[in-house]
């Protein structure tokens, strides 16, 4: 039996089980995630591994997770909240042990068969859940091709930007009770909207739903005292992992109750994340640098080697009965605040975090009209609709259409994905 130590992004290693090509989830990947087994069963803390998921639960009463401060309760709770809210050395002693059982050379587990079928579940038998019970979520607006395009269409190009916008990450405080997980299907959300510009507003279902291609992180335990900062330096050790967001928005809903104090109702209805955490760990090989910042930014953002990461994403829209068109393919790398300065500005001021908080990057848009990472964007406001391969078109999104988003990184033949997450539109109530 090997006990060979060899980091779980090792490039060559191989696993046991058999992982389908173009996996997401090959043995360098691991994921975190919550699951129910169909037909009654335990929710458990689960990973992943090709199409299998590996239920962790099992793997501990097997006595093959041993660490001192990893205790069943911590596999078995229904959210991974109790597994990072120690820091990053639980879930990464989980991640590497993981990569070690599931190697090719080890036998430990591979040899044992009945172990094996009671701990590998395929996917179609699990129902995935919300991973995490979400304490706090915070939305930015990052990207600054984005905020651009906004600005383009609500003012003027020569003013695009808000005088603020380069110097610090713009957010606000979402709402974390709508937070759904991938599958979970919701109304059309009804709300006030000015429809026409000098008549007064009226109420109905949004005539303007709109996705939002966004990253989420979940923080680890923060800085849990009041008054304490997170810097630039610090923030990654309080990033557990990453999720796909699709943050629902209704724009008009939106336009019209947005001033003075930011967004609201058209916003806080529903917002998707995907079922699969993917651990800053993982993603570590995929680092890129940021564009340069011009103006300088205050100390405070200031940040030091390379903070962004390149993962590949995309938006698909599927109608009722239909085949999925690709509308919008963009990349986690364009944002301007990285994940490490948003950590440092949210704090700057005292305010604390805790672990499993949810921070959202904002809508992720590329130089180029294929790659905006919003409706609004790719229809410039509803005045130019996208086509759709099986016919048909698309300025916003319509009763019965399904939008799924997914995302990955690729280097040295290894491929870190996140799945996919997706919701479908049901009419208004
Ligand atoms: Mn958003």
């Amino acid at each position: 039996m090997s006990t060979t130590k060899i980091p779980a992004n090792d490039p060559a290693l191989r696993s046991w089980v058999d992982v389908p090509a173009g996996s997401d989830f090959p043995i360098q990947n691991l994921p975190f995630g919550v699951g129910e087994r169909l037909g009654g069963g335990d929710v458990a803390t689960m990973s992943r591994i090709g199409d299998m998921c590996i239920d962790l639960s099992v793997l501990f009463d097997a006595g093959l997770l041993e660490f001192e401060e990893l205790d069943r309760e911590m596999l078995s709770y229904s959210k991974l909240n109790d597994l990072i809210l120690f820091g990053p050395r639980i879930p990464r002693y989980v991640r590497q042990r993981l990569s070690e059982l599931l190697r090719t050379d080890n036998g430990e587990l591979r040899d044992n068969h009945a172990l094996v079928s009671e701990a590998l579940v395929h996917i179609d038998r699990v129902d995935m859940q919300l991973p995490f019970l979400i304490g706090d979520y915070t939305d930015f607006y990052s990207s600054r091709q984005h905020a651009y395009n906004v600005g383009c269409m609500f003012r003027d190009p020569a003013n695009a930007l808000l005088p603020n916008w380069l110097h610090l990450p713009v957010g606000y405080h979402g709402r974390a009770s709508s937070i759904i997980e991938s599958g979970v299907d919701f109304h059309r959300p009804c709300g006030q909207f000015k429809p026409n510009p000098d008549a007064a507003p009226v109420f109905g279902p949004t005539r303007q739903l709109d996705f939002e291609l966004e990253v989420g992180f979940i923080t680890h335990i923060g800085k849990p005292l009041l008054g304490e900062r997170i810097s630039t330096d610090e923030a990654e050790d309080h990033i557990f992992g990453l999720v796909l967001f699709n943050d629902w928005s209704a724009r008009d809903i939106q336009a019209w109750e947005y001033v003075p104090l930011g967004p609201f109702l058209g916003k806080n209805f529903a917002s998707s994340i995907s079922p699969w955490v993917v651990t800053l760990d993982a993603l570590e090989p995929f680092r890129v640098a940021g564009p340069k910042q011009d103006p300088p930014v205050l100390p405070y953002l200031q940040y030091e080697g390379k903070k962004h990461f390149d993962i590949q994403l995309e938006v698909g829209i599927i109608p009722d009965g239909g085949t999925e068109t690709v509308v919008s393919r963009s990349n986690f790398k364009h944002l301007y605040w990285n994940m490490a300065q948003q950590l440092a500005h949210h704090t700057v001021n005292g305010c604390n975090v805790n672990a499993g908080d949810l921070m959202a990057s904002g809508t992720i848009s590329g130089d180029t009209p294929d790659s905006y990472g919003s409706m609004l964007e790719l229809s410039w406001k509803g005045t130019k609709p996208v086509k759709l391969d099986g016919g048909g078109e698309r300025k916003f999104i319509e009763d019965g259409d399904t939008v799924v988003m997914r995302g990955h990184a690729e280097a040295n033949g290894v491929r870190i994905g996140f799945g996919d997450v997706r919701a479908k539109v049901l009419p208004a109530l």
